[in-house]
């Protein structure tokens, strides 16, 4: 069984104009987008690969959109016909954001997506932190861009350094960086995170073949219990970020645990 833990979909009325915007900006790095961005066409593009269910990591861009974000979310189960398991979003501008976390909670979501990147604010900043500490208090996961982004390719928002800060003060939290901890940034998080209680996805191992030998490092120096696979469709190639993990010479159970055991458990499928 194979569970993808990072995807993007849009609703139908906005899909074609959010890839396309999205493009444009994962354009300056050659990356092309692999689907429309509907919920169908993403069904039906991870199904022909293997994958069995997917974690839709939405992303509030700005406070005001919060409520439609999460509304879109929460409609994600019945609108993929139970494929897809979305995570919610909080703006660090969002004015009540314990309002907003029990609304996730309430829908049966039990977690949530940052990306500081696209906010344009450090995720050591105070006004994340209080986001840290509700999801900590009520037992929800963070998920997090991590690394390099095309969208701020001069600035880092998300550091090992900050990411340390994070862990070490929310000692409770399950904190999920993507990207294994960030493109360019690889030897900060061996460094300073792998062995600690961190997580990582794995999504776009498959395009880092310069990074092979240190991420193959880090699963090996990192509990395998912390590793959650992800394609981050439609900026990626299902099949190959698969041949990623099966090819990566880990063993067997390893390799079960991240394509699918740890998802289950997080995610209760
Ligand atoms: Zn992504």
């Amino acid at each position: 069984m194979i569970f993808d833990f990072h995807v993007h979909c849009f609703p139908d009325s906005l899909a074609p104009r959010a890839v396309s915007a999205l493009a444009d900006t994962a354009g300056i790095i050659g990356m092309r987008p692999l689907t429309d961005g509907t919920v169908a066409g993403t069904v039906k593009r991870l199904r022909s690969a293997g994958i069995s269910g997917a974690h839709v990591l939405n992303i509030a861009t700005n406070a005001k959109q919060t409520t439609n974000v999460n509304r879109f979310a929460a409609s994600l189960p019945s609108l993929s016909g139970g494929f897809m398991v979305p995570a919610g979003s909080v703006h660090p501008d969002c004015e009540d954001k314990e309002r907003v976390i029990s609304g996730l909670w309430d829908a049966g979501i039990c977690g949530i997506k940052i990306h500081p990147d696209y906010v344009g604010v450090n995720i050591d900043d105070p006004r994340y932190d209080e986001i840290f500490a509700l999801c900590e208090e009520r037992g929800m996961y963070v998920a997090t861009h991590a690394g390099f982004d095309p969208v701020s390719p001069d600035h880092f928002h998300v550091t090992p350094g900050m990411m340390l800060k994070i862990i070490r003060s929310h000692p409770r939290l399950t904190f999920i960086a993507a990207h294994m901890g960030g493109p360019s940034q690889l030897g900060g998080v061996l460094d300073l995170l792998a062995g600690t209680g961190i997580c990582f996805d794995t999504s776009l191992s498959s395009i880092r073949e310069g990074e092979r030998g240190d991420l193959i490092k880090l699963f090996r120096s990192h509990d395998p219990d912390r590793f959650f696979f992800g394609t981050d469709t439609p900026w990626s190639e299902p099949g190959k970020e698969i041949a990623f993990i099966e090819n990566s010479g880990l063993p067997e159970d390893f390799k079960e645990k991240i394509l699918y055991k740890n998802a289950a458990r997080l995610l209760k499928l």
